[in-house]
């Protein structure tokens, strides 16, 4: 019998951003282990998926710093020494965890706790503002599925779907049809509210151009106006009354709204205020008809890192084991504010790149102590790190569960072997947490 050379998997689900689209068509050169071709993904899933090849910067073994340049060892020497590394840390921060699955986030939990560290995952530094906001009050909140089969009115404000999330737009917002939307894109009138006249409020019925960080100004005011509260102002935030009149009469005759937000209103001035005042409009806006909102989340399951690390913990970031409990404090716990007064004395990063996006003053300071990479390929964080561990990509080379930025958990396939001594996060982590038992006497 003739041994098949290409395989094709049908129905994947793309581990790249939080729509974690699941009808992906992938071709598999069997016998190289490689993705040679791609359909229906989008530009940058379509990246990720070809960047697990061999070859593309990947690490093939573990490696550790020594006198400035990397040897690679044995998985033993590696993971040894990353265990000396964060139990010799007086305040050790595990850091990521938003672009692997559910199991290893837990794993990490489990470590951070034996270690008593700081736990923390990417929500700090984009949407932990919708997380306090929805702690505060709640959030009216549904499905993709919902929004694509009934939404008539579609806001996006603060965020940019074009480039961040691709395929939002004809799979679930835009362009598809729905059960009662069957003629797509002609039965929805589309707003983008912006700062910048993105390439998704080119393509809106309607932009509105609101000035940077003054986002809840403008909320406000469309709630005084909802109540029939005459505006003193001729405009607000670089919107003018009439026009701010003219979007309440659209959203009160919508028949099915939601607003899509993101990091443009997550992290400009008044963060988890602008979410919380946009919830509450939310709200009002159901005296009159049905309106919901939805958070644009970016790594393809940091809404799992969230829901994993609150079902451990009782929170969903910034969490200190420092006492032996979990304690829970954005702002105090968080890493960009923990490394920028230089608290942190050495680093766990899971399948994340903190130095692509942290400010400059925390990554030197992260930089200046021992630093632990789990990472598939070379990244500007991997680049530094004392002890890096190759790690297998989730949702190509492993199987696992993530969470849509709905909250829905789907099942991530593996479609490919990872290549050399790749492990996945989750083995890693439990090796890593084997070792450090060991090393304390447990
Ligand atoms: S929209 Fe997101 S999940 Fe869908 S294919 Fe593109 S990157 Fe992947």
């Amino acid at each position: 019998m003739v041994e098949k050379k290409i395989k094709t998997l049908y129905d994947v689900v793309c581990p790249f951003c939080g729509t974690l689209c699941d009808d992906l068509e992938v071709d598999i050169d069997v016998k190289e282990n490689k993705v040679i071709e791609m359909r229906n993904s989008c530009q940058i899933g379509t990246k990720k998926f070809f960047s697990s090849n061999p070859g593309s910067h990947r690490y093939l073994k573990p490696r550790i710093k020594d006198n400035g340049s990397y040897k690679e060892v044995s998985w033993d020497e590696a993971l040894d020494k990353a265990a000396d590394i964060l139990i010799k840390a007086k305040r050790p921060l595990l850091y990521g965890f938003s672009s692997t699955e559910c199991d290893a986030q837990s794993r990490g939990v489990e470590l951070a706790e034996i270690l008593g560290a700081i736990l923390d995952n990417t929500a700090s530094v984009c949407h932990g503002p919708s997380l306090l906001a929805i702690q505060d009050v709640g959030a009216p909140l549904s499905t993709l599925g919902e929004y694509k089969n009934r939404a008539d009115l579609v806001i996006f404000w603060g965020s940019n779907p074009v480039h961040a999330h691709p395929r939002h737009l004809g799979r679930y917002s835009e362009f598809v049809r729905g059960y009662f939307r069957t003629d797509g894109r002609n039965d929805r009138f589309i707003i983008v509210v912006d700062p910048r006249n993105t390439h998704t409020a080119q393509i809106a019925d309607l932009y509105i151009k609101v000035n940077p960080n003054e986002d809840y100004e403008l909320l406000n005011a469309i709630r005084a106006t909802l109540r029939g509260t005459e505006i003193d102002e001729k405009e607000v935030s670089g919107v003018s009354k009439e026009q701010i009149q003219e979007l309440v009469k659209i959203l009160k005759e919508a028949k099915f709204g939601v607003i899509f937000f993101g990091m443009g209103l997550t992290q400009t001035l008044a963060h988890h205020r602008n979410i919380d005042t946009a919830i509450c409009l939310v709200r009002e806006l159901n005296d009159y008809t049905k309106f919901l909102l939805c958070p644009m989340r970016g790594h393809y399951n940091v809404a799992g890192a969230n829901q994993v690390f609150t079902w451990n913990t009782g929170y969903a970031y910034s969490i200190d084991f420092s006492r032996g409990y979990a304690r829970y404090n954005p702002g105090e716990f968080s890493s960009v504010d923990l490394l920028m007064k230089d608290e942190v004395d050495a680093s766990l990063i899971v399948a994340s790149d903190p130095a692509s996006n942290f400010p400059a003053a925390s990554v030197k300071n992260m930089f200046k102590h021992p630093l632990i990479s789990i990472e598939p390929h070379e990244t500007p964080t991997s680049a530094f790190a004392d002890v890096i561990l190759p790690a297998a990509f989730a949702g190509i080379e492993c199987e696992g569960t993530a969470y849509r930025m709905d909250k829905v958990p789907i099942r991530l396939r593996k479609v490919k072997d990872a290549p050399g001594e790749c492990l996945s996060d989750k083995e890693i982590l439990e090796r890593l947490i084997e070792k450090v038992k060991q090393k304390l006497g447990d």
